[in-house]
């Protein structure tokens, strides 16, 4: 995106702040613009004839360094690239990478449907959501069209999820599509060998199309001349090698190609870029199998780290994915949002009018943590979660997100007085310094609890049994 500050935007906007995108001026507008909150669609003034120029010009501005490419229809489909910075300090990353897992048609139908069953289920709860995997690819190894399309048919009939076909044989590839036209699959892949029948197959379905090229010239001119035949959602594969002096190539060539992208311009390589970790299981058949596991696990680091923007594994043991998808998480959580949890009252096991009332902040590892450590020691209570902006205890006791004025709010929006009859509050140890002004705020009495949730146990021992 060419543009940092909402008055850019707002310059070619219409000015008349009529109030129908939702917000209610057009500087909130652009504001939403370029936090990538809002759409410009949502202004129907710009879409009038008479604001064609502006429209335009505000489109250019608003696009991603990196094309956005969507594989797949409905809720399901993912958006691939659409990044606009080398580092997440810079600004944030806002599509992490889809991870795909293959199966391929020389698989016999228990296994076909015991994979894809998986990926389709797979969920994992960490700080307040779901972990999932994304995608299903599947590879020709028959290179036999009908054995593919009839693969390609048993996945469709599985999942809902997103598909990618993966061969170099059009013939082979057009039998799939065939299959799944309607469901908007990823095409893998067109090479410097076979490009002009894939590129007559993605006028065909509109579909996107991975381009495969180790030699990064050789990429950017096959990106180029897809281009210039009308053909833009494109992703770039430049090649993952396994181990040696490639694994090491292989890194490079993925700095290289964002780094032209974003750093220096290049448009004919500002495209997303497809890593295919699965390769380190496929080339090492035969291998001890925590060896393959890890040297797919080292593809996977170096890849999400940079840049891959749509991941292939073979893997799918646990030691494999679990690292994979908590490393995705971090990486693309926004360094400029917290994760928060909605607030609100909650009960911690079995609570009764006589049970404590504990405080703690949205944050969402505060609020975890806490909720952890009640449930763990059978501490039957209410937790009150109080709207710090998702900032922990201790940050919001400085910064002023939690004070007694927030604190009484809470306790009136949520109705907590009426659950106990011992009318007291437990503040965390980290706001000890809240609880004379929270006495007063709330009229409430206010105990002060541990600085660490962890030594809630024993708190409860020295201070609560006279409250019972
Ligand atoms: S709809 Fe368009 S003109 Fe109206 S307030 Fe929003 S940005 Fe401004």
């Amino acid at each position: 995106m060419k543009v940092q500050s909402p008055l850019e935007v707002y310059n070619y906007l219409p000015g008349t702040n009529c109030k129908e995108c939702g917000e209610e001026t057009c500087m909130a507008f652009a504001s939403k613009l370029i936090d990538r909150s809002k759409s410009l669609d949502l202004c129907k003034e710009i879409l009038d004839d008479s604001y064609k120029e502006e429209y335009e010009k505000l489109k250019e501005m608003l696009s991603p360094e990196i094309k956005e490419i969507i594989i797949g229809i409905g809720d399901k489909a993912v958006h691939v690239g659409g990044e606009d910075v080398l580092y997440r300090h810079q600004l944030t990353f806002y599509n992490q990478p889809p991870f795909a897992y293959d199966v391929t048609d020389v698989m016999d139908e228990k296994e076909i449907t015991e994979r894809v069953n998986f990926v389709s289920n797979y969920k994992k709860f960490y700080v307040g959501s779901f972990l999932r995997l994304d995608m299903i690819a599947i590879r020709s190894v028959s290179d036999d069209p009908k054995k593919f399309a009839e693969c390609v048919k048993k996945v469709k009939d599985l999942t809902e999820l997103p598909l990618i076909l993966m061969s170099f044989n059009p013939d082979v590839l057009e039998a799939g599509l065939e299959v799944v036209k309607d469901k908007r699959p990823l095409v893998y892949a067109a090479n410097e060998d076979n490009w002009q029948k894939v590129a007559e197959l993605i006028d065909k379905y509109k579909v996107p199309v991975v381009l495969f090229s180790p030699d990064l010239d050789k990429l950017a001119s096959l990106a180029k001349t897809f281009v210039e035949m009308g053909m833009n959602e494109l992703i770039l594969d430049p090649g993952t090698y396994p181990s040696g002096k490639q694994l090491m190539s292989t890194f490079e060539r993925f700095i290289k190609l964002r780094r032209s992208a974003i750093k220096d311009g290049n448009k004919d390589v500002a495209f997303p870029i497809i890593g295919i970790p699965a390769i380190a299981s496929l080339v090492s058949k035969g291998k001890d199998e925590l060896e393959q596991a890890i040297s797919e696990s080292i593809l996977t680091i170096l890849e999400t780290i940079k840049y891959g923007d749509l991941l292939v594994f073979h893997n799918i043991a646990p030691y494999v994915i679990l690292p994979a998808i908590h490393l995705r998480f971090n990486i693309y959580t926004d360094p400029r949002s917290p994760v928060r949890v909605e607030p609100g009252l909650f009960e911690m096991g079995t609570p009764d009018e006589n049970s404590p009332l504990f405080l703690t902040t949205n944050f969402a590892l505060t609020y975890f943590t806490v909720k952890s450590d009640l449930e763990s020691n059978n501490i039957n209570s209410y937790l009150l979660v109080v709207d710090s902006d998702g900032i922990c205890v201790e940050a919001s006791v400085a910064g002023g997100q939690l004070n007694p004025g927030k604190i009484k709010e809470a306790i009136e929006a949520t109705k907590a007085k009426e659950k106990i009859k011992h009318n007291t509050l437990v503040l965390p140890g980290l706001a000890a310094r809240l609880s004379g002004s929270t006495e007063d705020e709330t009229g409430m009495k206010v105990l002060v609890g541990p600085t660490d949730s962890g030594r809630i146990a024993k708190w409860m021992e020295d201070h609560w049994q006279t409250k019972a």
